[in-house]
């Protein structure tokens, strides 16, 4: 969805940024086949203590809220994959024998893509579990140009890397599908939209097969639904094979501007 609107306004010649925040998985790079032209590590600074200078006394264990610092006897352990960089053991060490040192955790490539498109990615490093300071750092290394509108390809669910992903945008747009799983995750990330006080908008995909509770419970939120995409395997064989939707179906075209238009509308900015 995200590729084939990006696709979409850029065959109306307003190409946008656009960002794929699914730093565990990226795969928008598929479809829209970039040339990645920049690349930049990025690192967070984690504790490192300095055991001549220790005394063993157990604050920086007391103050870490993530237990990724612990105090053993006469030894001193980080757990880098826990730490969130947040400096307070460094900050509370009585004896000034912490120190920060940097630890990569992913990297961020960026370029120009398909018809003009501007495209970034973050792209975690096997084994780090903090997609955050990814997410972040992309949203904060790519930056749009005058008036380009930015697409953000989030990661699905509600945990912390869609919370990083979407803060701060203009619209959010879920794709569900209409069955009671489908049901059960969009009502969480409309929740979680809710919370972040972000309009909201619903794309329906493979339609027809589950059931109307999707279409019900839409009904009953107040939220549109802006696209139905229809349960067909020609779909799911092109996408399998790298091909946006808009490719497969260019008939969608009309559709996909429509949704941008809608979503225009409600932002009172017609893109
Ligand atoms: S707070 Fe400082 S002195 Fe105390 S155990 Fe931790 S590193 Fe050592
Ligand atoms: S920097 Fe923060 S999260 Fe990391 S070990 Fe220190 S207190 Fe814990």
């Amino acid at each position: 969805m995200a590729t084939s609107l990006a696709l979409s306004l850029a065959a109306d010649g307003k190409a946008p940024l656009f960002l794929d925040c699914d730093v565990e998985a990226p795969n928008a790079g598929l479809f829209l086949k970039p040339t990645f032209e920049q690349r930049s590590d990025v690192s967070v600074l984690i504790p490192r203590v300095e055991e001549a200078c220790c005394t063993s006394c157990g604050r920086c264990a007391e103050v870490c809220q993530y237990h990724a610092i612990a105090v053993l006897g006469k030894k001193v352990l980080v757990f880098s994959q826990l730490c969130h960089a947040c400096g307070s053991c460094r900050e509370q060490c009585p004896e000034d024998a912490i120190r920060e040192v940097p630890s990569v955790l992913g990297v961020l490539e960026a370029g120009p893509a398909q018809n003009g498109i501007a495209f970034a990615r973050g792209m975690m490093d096997v084994g780090e579990p903090m997609a955050g300071p990814v997410i972040r750092k992309l949203k904060q290394w790519a930056s749009p140009g005058d008036g380009q509108i930015v697409i953000l390809d989030a990661p699905p669910g509600t945990a912390c890397p869609v919370v990083e992903s979407i803060r701060g945008s203009d619209f959010l747009l879920l794709v569900t599908e209409p069955t009671p799983f489908g049901l059960h995750d969009l009502k969480l990330a409309v929740q979680l939209g809710q919370e972040l006080s972000l309009p909201i908008g619903v794309v329906i995909n493979r339609d027809g097969i589950g059931d109307a509770e999707v279409e019900q419970y839409c009904g009953t939120e107040g939220l549109p639904i802006l696209l139905r995409v229809p349960f067909e395997r020609a779909i799911a064989e092109g996408t399998a094979r790298g091909r946006t939707l808009l490719e497969i179906h260019p008939q969608m075209g009309a559709r996909l501007r429509a949704v941008l238009e809608q979503i225009g509308a409600r932002l009172g900015s017609p893109p």
